[in-house]
């Protein structure tokens, strides 16, 4: 049972009836709930909000969960997953299956890579109930491997010991899993967020669906899912630009993958630095990707984030053919839609480009954007044609 009572402070109910994050400035009290526990959310004078997952030690001290009079237990746990694999029409070979907020499950992001799931839990609450969780996870997606992925510096944030590994018995070593035509090899355990950005999935089969004939540079690459796309598109070439080792290494291996290394140059190092250089050298690219990591990780670091945005957003407009696309993207959410279109804006207008936008771009369906929680939607994305 939920014993534990959070009371909040007068005037914090009305944005905790939409929004699931509690910040420690929110509460009045909560008594002594540990870490993990499931809390009964009243508002100052007690009336019921909601039932959600208190921890003492981040900043972000409760996720709410439900906002019906209900237990908050596992059984309710499993139904919101087996909802949400639902949702997305059940065995989906390669897709995310929960998206934390998106889904109702806060703290917990399930993906499916062919014979494999990943689960990855980012609170303590959904670490402490792990082995329910992925009960769940497996009746509702398969009986499949499950490798747990969690990453250590929010599980530091939030106090619990990360597990990196597989959950009970062995999986896989190495999988490989299709996209749009497109095969990548997922080594679990290694690699950027649970393998693969699989938010970028839908992006890299358009951009793809544009390449053809075209030389193509794909910045901030990783393992060159958009340069695979591009090439196996029927690109005439792409350069890569990417900075980590392991990433080159699993561009490697996708490119060689695909038969289309051949036509493929990773150039290792910082993609500013090769850009400017580019520039310089007034190469020529008909289509570029710009994919680059979050610049603006908290609110404090947005105007150096959006210099940066515009720096790389500059240079490569500079490199487009006449006709040359740019497919070019931000995943930090304190960087809205409108701030990135404007960033671009200026950026073109510094670069004297001229430029169509042919989309805007966000993510995927199985990434679902809550109406009242902006910063589950945070990547976005502007397709433009130089003209
Ligand atoms: N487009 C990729 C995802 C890119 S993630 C895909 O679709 O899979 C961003 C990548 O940028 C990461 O691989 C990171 O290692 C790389 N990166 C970060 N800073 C960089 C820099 N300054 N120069 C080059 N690469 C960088």
């Amino acid at each position: 049972m939920t014993k534990a009572i959070l009371r909040l402070k007068r005037g914090r109910d009305a944005g905790a009836r939409t929004h699931p994050w509690i910040f420690k400035g929110d509460v009045a009290d909560v008594g002594d709930a540990p870490p993990g526990a499931a809390v009964t959310i009243v508002d100052s004078v007690g009336r019921f909000v909601g039932r959600g997952f208190f921890n003492p030690r981040p900043a972000l001290c409760c996720r709410i969960v439900t906002w019906e009079d209900e237990p908050l237990d596992d059984t309710l746990l499993a139904r919101r997953i087996a909802a949400a694999t639902a949702r997305r029409g059940g065995a989906t070979p390669l897709g995310r299956l929960v998206w934390s907020e998106g889904d109702g499950l806060p703290g917990l992001v399930a993906d499916r890579y062919g014979p494999m799931l990943v689960v990855q839990c980012l609170t303590a609450a959904m670490a402490a109930r792990r082995p329910a969780l992925v009960a769940a996870l497996r009746a509702a997606a398969g009986n499949l491997p499950v490798f747990s992925a969690d990453e250590a510096a929010q599980a530091r944030l939030e106090g619990f010991e990360p597990v990196r590994g597989w959950i009970d018995g062995e999986g896989p070593a190495r999988v490989v899993v299709e996209e749009a035509g497109v095969r990548f090899a997922v080594t679990p355990g290694t690699g950027h967020k649970t393998g693969l950005y699989l938010d970028q999935r839908e992006n890299r089969a358009r951009v793809g669906g544009l390449a053809a004939g075209r030389d193509v540079l794909d910045a901030f690459a990783y393992t060159a899912g958009f340069a695979c796309h591009a090439l196996a598109g029927g690109a005439r070439r792409a350069v890569c630009l990417e900075s980590s080792s392991e990433a080159i290494a699993g561009a490697r291996e996708n490119l060689t993958l695909n038969g289309v290394a051949a036509r493929a140059e990773i150039v290792a190092g910082n993609a500013f630095d090769e850009l400017r250089r580019l520039d310089h050298e007034r190469a020529r690219f008909g289509l570029v990707v710009l994919d680059p990591p979050p610049f603006a990780r908290n609110r404090t670091a947005l105007e150096a984030a959006a210099r940066g945005y515009k720096e790389i957003n500059l240079r490569a407009m500079r490199l487009l053919e006449r006709d040359g696309v740019l497919a070019t993207f931000s995943c930090s959410y304190h960087v809205s839609s409108g701030l990135f279109e404007e960033i671009c804006r200026a950026a073109a207008a510094d670069a004297g480009a001229r430029l169509r936008t042919i989309a805007a771009l966000g993510q995927p369906a199985d990434h679902p954007v809550l109406l009242t929680v902006p910063e589950s939607g945070y990547l976005k994305g502007l397709l433009l044609q130089a003209c």
